[in-house]
């Protein structure tokens, strides 16, 4: 739609006005930096960075109701720029100008509700919101899509010759960052790091297909994770972790997005989610908290947070009850089906304490909660919600698993509606399918074949046959016989009602 179209009161506010005043804030001593600099620990102490924005306030002259209606009609707008994550412009970085702005396509993915079947079986109403469906197919794309308009930004405005971006991966990262820099070819060039062996063939497809420079390191992402923080501390390159609050910035479009795709009415609403380095987590908090402190939602909606016990080093800390008593412990990890949120020492773990304390005590309730689940049960749940319409990868399936026993934990309530983060696409995570199929898991994987979820194709090879296609080149007569035989066994084998003529 042209900007004379819509009504006159909302044209004002349709292009973001550029502002705001973001600065690194140090979570532990809480010195600041200017933003103007690729800093991703504080040179003081080594804390991390949150990324607030200290004009914030100039946000809340403009009335929750009128904030839902620029939203809204900002959908309409065909601006490239804003028709990703920045439709929230204001919000996610308001100092980017449009101009700078890198829009792949990410963003705006569906929200698809559970059928009667699963509904019934799981015993509330649930969704899914499926972030599979971004560009590079893993939610990552929002944050990236975030990071690498701000390096567009510097660059340009800096004048910088060619930047080196750089992550360590359980894959999506680096399938993301890969795609993001090579729209950004001359300006951005991109290296990752990924554990040997421990991230899937598609995962590895995807930056090598966008040329990015791929190192693969012995070891798991933690090992990874230590050697890109060193890189970053001590050379000059544009980290593209979840470090980078840039990203985080980016992910809280997730949030934002749920609130508009519920008409902004969130009471009764619980977002389930996977965490792996916990920087998704912390967004989905950061963004919920944004909008309500503006008034452009009025609840607070549940945040139930996932781990396997394979990886659950957040699950372990939030076990203990009195906040005093608390030990922050990393774990050893063990494999992992939800390899995407295979690790044991989440880098955003301090921006997570934080936030869950200012989370519960606004909402003046507990509202985040923890919960722990088997491999077993995130391959079931997995294969399950895919038999009813959906494209859960093995972390989407774990957000599942873990709805159902936040249900028989009493966490969550059977008259409470549930949103589903189905963090990457079925296809990413295709072999733990056919490890499951086949009965070929690890044994330390733990996870058995339930008879009734297994799905092998059948081989079809009537024995009264004498030729089939590609064994020779078939006469006339055989040709016939081969689609009468073969048509008929598998009439036969699903008790198929011939016709009457
Ligand atoms: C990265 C990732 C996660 C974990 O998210 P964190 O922000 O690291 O907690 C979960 N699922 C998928 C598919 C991912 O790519
Ligand atoms: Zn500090």
């Amino acid at each position: 739609m042209e900007l004379d179209q819509f009504p006159e009161y909302i044209r004002p506010y349709l292009l973001p006005r550029i502002g705001g005043t973001l600065v690194y804030r140090c979570l532990q001593c809480g010195t600041e930096y200017p933003i103007e600099e690729f800093l991703y620990t504080c040179p003081k102490c080594q804390g991390i960075f949150m990324l607030p924005d200290k004009d914030f306030d100039r946000l809340k002259e403009i009335p929750g109701h009128l904030w839902q209606e620029i939203f809204n009609y900002r959908k309409m707008l065909n601006l490239p720029a804003l028709k990703g994550i920045f439709l929230f412009h204001e919000f996610v970085a308001p100092l980017i100008p449009l101009e700078d702005i890198v829009y792949l396509g990410e963003g705006h993915t569906p929200i698809v509700e559970a059928n009667d079947y699963l509904k019934e079986l799981v015993g509330c109403r649930f969704y899914y919101k499926n972030d599979g469906l971004n560009p590079s197919a893993s939610f990552k794309d929002r944050g990236m899509a975030c990071a690498l308009s701000y390096a567009n930004y510097l660059i340009r405005e800096k004048n910088l010759k060619e930047v080196l971006a750089i992550c360590a991966s359980t894959g999506d990262t680096s399938a993301s960052a890969a795609l993001y820099t090579s729209y950004l070819r001359g300006k951005v060039k991109s290296a990752v790091l990924l554990p040997q062996g421990k991230v899937t063939t598609q995962q590895l497809a995807q930056p090598l297909g966008h040329g990015a420079m791929v190192f693969e390191i012995p070891g798991v992402f933690d090992d990874c994770m230590k050697v890109v923080e060193y890189l970053a501390d001590n050379y000059h390159v544009f980290l593209l972790n979840s470090k980078n609050p840039w990203r985080i910035r980016g992910q809280e479009s997730y949030s934002y997005e749920i609130a508009q795709q519920f008409d902004y009415n969130l009471k009764n609403k619980v977002v389930v989610v996977p965490i792996g380095n916990a920087g998704n987590i912390t967004a989905i908090m950061n963004g919920f908290l944004n909008f309500y402190k503006v008034g452009i939602i009025d609840t607070l909606p549940k945040i139930v947070g996932v781990q396997s016990v394979h990886a659950n080093p957040v699950y372990l800390y939030y076990l203990e009850p009195n906040p005093q008593k608390r030990k922050w412990r990393p774990v050893k990890v063990k494999p992992s089906c939800a390899q995407a949120a295979m690790i044991g020492n989440p880098v955003s773990m301090p921006r997570v304490m934080q936030l869950v304390e200012e989370y519960n005590e606004l909402a003046g309730e507990q509202k985040i909660f923890v919960v722990e689940v088997t491999e077993q049960e995130i391959m079931d749940w997995m294969l399950i919600a895919n038999r009813n319409g959906h494209i859960a990868c093995t972390q989407g399936g774990e957000s599942l698993a873990g709805l159902v026993r936040a249900l028989e934990r009493g966490v969550v309530s059977t008259d409470e509606e549930v949103i589903l983060d189905s963090t990457a696409h079925m296809l990413k995570f295709i072999g733990f399918q056919q490890m499951y199929f086949e009965d070929k898991f690890p044994a330390e994987y733990e996870v058995k074949p339930r008879e009734e979820l297994k799905n092998l194709p059948k081989l079809l090879r009537p024995s009264n046959i004498s030729y089939f296609p590609n064994e020779k080149t078939l006469t006339t007569e055989e040709f016939k016989e081969f689609v009468k035989k073969t048509a008929k066994a598998i009439a036969d084998s699903l008790n198929l009602q011939e016709k009457r003529r």
